[in-house]
């Protein structure tokens, strides 16, 4: 009988192997949150990077053709430049991401990477070029190591390590008992939201793009671990282009250069300062949050 039950064993097994595949699948496609719906052009060459601008020339787009999100939006992004894209909600900030990463063409205009419109080039080199961190991390249900190394196919443990204390985790990962190797996930270590962005902010470092999209972390974290956390992404971000999609002003008041969003439209440009000079949307953004700041500080009191 036992003969006969082996090989529906290994089938079992076959299946859990596979069950777990499509589950880290699913888990990869909510981090990246979106189906892909477009194809490479026939022959498309790969994007070659030597500096990594960002150009979004004259954007429209919508979700669904009887409702236009982005209007015509121009965003200049010289190489190198830390920017923050900030406005209301459903101004379209996240918007500008999905379509950074290609998983919808805009109705009209461009999106240019190094001069190349990313149209024309394969979506393997233009998503090798971009990392992101995203405000919730998906782990997948292995080690820390594997975790990490993800970003990048090969990655050794001593690049995993280095991206590691990059990335503020090393003292945590020498504390572990079987230190990289470590399960987490939800059968193994369960990670804070913090730790889990650190693992997050490590596995680009190992990927190593030269262009970073970071979606602010939202209120899960607390102002202290935020505040941790923010000093690393800003190390990571230097030497790159890096656009951050912010919902709270404070964070990213040291942005070269800041993009004011306003119902799909580009409403204000500038740095921190200009824009409070201006006493446009901005300004009255930055004072409304002041104020609800204010509030919960005396509220705590
Ligand atoms: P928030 O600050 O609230 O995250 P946002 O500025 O990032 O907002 P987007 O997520 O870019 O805004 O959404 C812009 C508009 O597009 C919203 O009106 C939203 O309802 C719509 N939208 C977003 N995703 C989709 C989708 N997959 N299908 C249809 N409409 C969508």
């Amino acid at each position: 009988l036992t003969q006969l039950f082996r090989p529906l064993d290994m089938l079992g097994m076959v299946y859990r192997t596979i069950r777990q595949g499509l589950i880290d699948m699913a888990a990869m496609f909510k981090l990246i949150d979106e189906p892909e719906e477009v194809a490479d052009a026939p022959g498309a060459p790969a994007l070659i990077i030597r500096q990594p601008s960002v150009l979004f020339d004259n954007v429209v787009f919508g979700y669904d053709p009887d409702r236009t999100i982005l209007h015509g939006l121009t965003l200049e992004i010289p190489a190198g430049q830390q920017v923050a894209i900030v406005g209301p909600s459903g101004a379209g900030k996240s918007t500008i991401g999905r379509l950074l990463f290609r998983f919808y063409d805009p109705t009209s205009g461009r999106i240019l990477i190094d001069g190349q419109d990313i149209k024309t080039v394969t979506q393997r080199s233009l998503r090798a070029a971009l990392g992101i961190v995203p405000q919730d991390s998906v782990l997948f249900n292995e080690s820390i190591g594997y975790n990490i190394a993800y970003g990048r196919d090969g990655a050794g443990d001593a690049e995993v390590e280095k991206a590691a204390r990059a990335a503020a985790l090393w003292p945590l990962i020498q504390r572990l008992p079987k230190g990289l190797a470590t399960q987490v996930g939800e059968r193994g270590l369960k990670l804070s939201g913090g730790e889990k962005q650190r693992v997050a902010i490590a596995r680009t470092l190992v990927k190593n793009p030269p262009i970073l999209l970071l979606d602010e972390a939202t209120s899960a974290l607390d102002t202290r671990t935020e505040q941790d956390i923010l000093a690393t992404l800003h190390a990571v971000a230097e030497h790159r282009t890096s656009i951050s999609i912010a919902h709270r002003l404070s964070t990213i008041a040291d942005a070269d250069t800041i993009f004011v969003l306003d119902q799909g439209r580009l409403a204000e440009q500038g740095t921190h300062a200009d824009l409070l000079r201006r006493e446009g949307l901005y300004a009255e953004m930055w004072q409304r949050q002041a104020a609800e700041k204010e509030e919960l500080s005396e509220a705590a009191e």
